[in-house]
């Protein structure tokens, strides 16, 4: 992750000349650190450095001014467009009932993690668990690939504070839709996990280990994903599953899905559906990014009230997370699951404002 003020290298730079203004991509190895008066020995700076810190990113460092560059960082770009056309690889790794199955059954169980975990428990503290099944599902949750637990939990938080309005990263009220979806996490400001914003769980070391080195678990489940499928491919060479196969489905694929239901809490949630509560934001009820996420999509519920474990707040209103945290409640894996109150579900309509005279009531003009 970026913490220097000048680490924004690698980016789309707009270079404006007296003649004429252009878009100027600058390949960042060219380049060194001149907006670093004190500095004058060139930095590990540009793209290159962008992907060394995916793998091995400084140690959080808050006496590091915090870089605002709203510029898409190139360094993150190209993988997350990597990503995506992985997926193509498909047409030749073709496809298999087990590599399908194994996608199916990660994207729910990620979704899941992302949804139940990453929302409902880092960023709100909707129930409790146990130490050692948060640090569980904060490393399932790290497998998506949306960063670690406390990057996307002092993100959200962040988000409550803010909703659509201007210092809100990812308001397709403010930017755009686009922007809202899957641009506002591949900039140089959204790359830092603001630790002010999680103490309650930044305390816990066990975490910000995998916040910071959050590609650990993605590689580890390609890996294995890879080894499994040759594994299949060595004792059942008939069922054509291969390892390929299984890290295209198992990983790109299914990751790939996890990504865009995510982003579309983000993005459509705040643009389409209808709204129950008066909140200050624009956030809206859809019954399709509800059944998408896993219960995700009651988002106008959940900004009026964030702190419920449940987001469909009434009984059509299709809440998977919830359900699946409720029977992890009776199994005695979770607990204190935070409900709506009734004030909450039915809130007490307004009063009626006074009715206006129809006509002006004679006004007494006291000769002095
Ligand atoms: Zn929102
Ligand atoms: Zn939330």
């Amino acid at each position: 992750m970026d913490s220097s003020p000048h680490a924004n290298s690698g980016e789309i730079r707009v270079a404006k000349s007296p003649v004429m203004s252009k878009v100027n991509i600058v390949h960042p190895s060219f380049r060194l650190a001149k907006d670093h008066s004190m500095n004058q020995v060139p930095a590990p700076r540009g793209v290159f450095k962008s992907i060394f810190q995916w793998f091995c990113p400084p140690k959080q460092d808050d006496t590091v001014p915090q870089n605002m560059s709203e510029r898409l960082d190139w360094g993150r770009l190209m993988p997350f467009i990597a990503m995506h056309l992985a997926c193509l690889l498909v047409f030749f790794v073709g496809w298999s009932w087990l590599a399908i199955s194994i996608a199916v059954f990660l994207y729910a169980l990620r979704v899941f993690t992302l949804t139940g975990f990453y929302h409902r428990y880092f960023s709100h503290r909707a129930f409790k668990t146990s130490r050692l099944v948060q640090f569980i599902f904060a490393a399932i949750g790290c497998s998506a690939v949306q960063r670690g637990p406390l990057w996307w939990a002092a993100h959200h938080r962040h988000h409550h504070k803010t909703s659509d309005e201007p210092d809100d990263l990812h308001s397709p009220k403010q930017k755009g839709i686009f922007w809202a979806h899957m641009a506002w996490f591949l900039t140089p400001r959204a790359q830092r996990t603001n630790l002010k914003l999680i103490p309650d769980f930044a305390k816990y070391p066990e975490l910000r280990f995998l916040d910071r080195f959050d590609l650990v678990m993605p590689v580890l489940l390609a890996l294995s994903l890879f080894g499994f499928g040759e594994l299949v491919a060595l004792g059942a060479p008939e069922s054509g599953v291969t390892g390929f196969q299984l890290l295209v489905w198992g990983f790109f694929i299914s990751t790939i899905a996890c990504y865009h239901v995510t982003y579309l809490v983000n993005s459509a949630t705040h643009l389409i559906g209808t709204r129950r509560y008066e909140t200050k934001d624009d956030s809206k009820n859809s019954l399709v990014v509800a059944l998408l996420t896993f219960g995700e999509g009651w988002h106008n519920n959940h900004h009026y009230y964030p702190n419920s474990t449940r987001q469909g707040f009434f009984w059509w209103e299709i809440d998977l997370t919830f359900y699946v945290l409720t029977f992890m409640s009776k199994l005695g894996l979770v607990w204190d699951l935070k409900g709506v109150p009734e004030r909450i579900l039915y809130p007490k309509p307004k009063a009626a404002p006074e009715p206006i005279p129809m006509q002006a009531e004679p006004v007494t003009v006291h000769a002095s």
